[in-house]
């Protein structure tokens, strides 16, 4: 019986190994795909000034429109292209792509690109930027990058290098999702960063009854060493009213102003608002 049991589950096992390794498979072969065949689009959500009420930057994300799947997250595209080794192709194609079409918005407004870890610790990462703002136009003063503070931490010495290599050619760099990692942010500080994103974790509960606590010390320090700070995933105006009252945070992003939205869109509503300015200075919910 145990034999006959352990046959059984071992088969199941396999089964169940050879579907997942197929699945995979065909994954692959669409990704490899999909550049070629251009499958890929960015979406784009805005950045909200809490003092102006105006976007001074939208995030590019990439979106994956599958012939036969529809739209695959981001999420599960990342991961399996770093695998691959796609990343770095599919990397470079993301921010040509973000470049080019900030080229099209009002001057004011600037682009965040998100970089994964692999991407950014490519060797000629340097000059990879440098053509992407040459073939586009687009000056570094408006292209934003997004690093993850555990892309941060690898090769910490390279990494010290080229962020501050590219903050000399003029871009800015912006810690992505902190507050997910374990690092201190005085730590943190010694890479030349000029932002903190500070996850929408931090927002959980606390238009019920968490204290704001944690989010506000993270948010004053972090605009102490000079950093400016946004918060992620605002969804409601509760939200953005206690992220608000203490004037320490900058910029604000979430379903409240916008959902990421194709870029057709986004430029039209950037057009849109950036013609007149906002009477009291309050952030309006952005019309889509
Ligand atoms: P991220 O860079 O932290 O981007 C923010 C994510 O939170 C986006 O998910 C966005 O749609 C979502 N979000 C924004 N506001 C809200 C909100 O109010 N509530 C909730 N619940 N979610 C909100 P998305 O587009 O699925 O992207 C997920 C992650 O995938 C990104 O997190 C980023 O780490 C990665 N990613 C996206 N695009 C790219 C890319 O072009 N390159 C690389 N390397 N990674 C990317
Ligand atoms: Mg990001
Ligand atoms: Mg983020
Ligand atoms: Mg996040």
């Amino acid at each position: 019986r145990a034999k006959a049991d352990g046959r059984g589950t071992f088969c199941f096992f396999r089964e169940e190994m050879a579907h997942t390794v197929e699945a995979r498979r065909i994954l692959e072969l669409d990704l490899r795909k999909a550049l070629a065949n251009e499958e890929f689009e960015l979406y784009y959500q805005p950045l909200v000034n809490l003092k102006t009420g105006r976007i001074t930057t939208c995030e590019a994300l990439l979106r994956w429109n599958h012939p036969v799947r529809g739209t695959v997250s981001p999420v599960d595209i990342i991961p399996v292209a770093e695998e691959m080794g796609l990343i770095v192709d599919l990397g470079r194609w993301i921010l040509r792509k973000a470049c080019m079409e900030c080229m099209m918005w009002p001057k004011q407004v600037s682009v965040a690109v998100n970089f994964s870890s692999q991407q950014f610790h490519q060797r000629d990462i340097l000059n990879e930027v440098r053509y992407a703002l040459e073939v586009s136009g687009l000056p570094a003063s408006r292209l934003e990058i997004e690093i993850t503070e555990s892309s941060l931490l690898r090769n910490t010495q390279f990494t010290h290098d080229a962020l501050a290599q590219l903050h000399g050619e003029g871009v800015r760099i912006a810690l992505d999702d902190f507050g997910t990692g374990y690092s201190s942010l005085s730590y943190l500080h010694t890479f030349p960063l000029q932002k903190v994103k500070i996850d929408r974790s931090f927002l959980e509960g606390i238009d019920s009854d968490r204290p704001l606590t944690l989010l506000r010390g993270v948010a004053r320090l972090s605009a102490d060493l000079g950093m400016s700070v946004v918060v992620e995933g605002i969804e409601t105006n509760e939200q953005l009213e206690l992220i608000s009252a203490d004037g320490t945070v900058t910029e604000a992003q979430g379903y409240l102003f916008s959902r990421p939205v194709p870029a057709a869109r986004v430029r039209k509503l950037l057009t849109a608002s950036h013609g007149e300015r906002q009477k009291d200075g309050k952030v309006l919910s952005i019309p889509l």
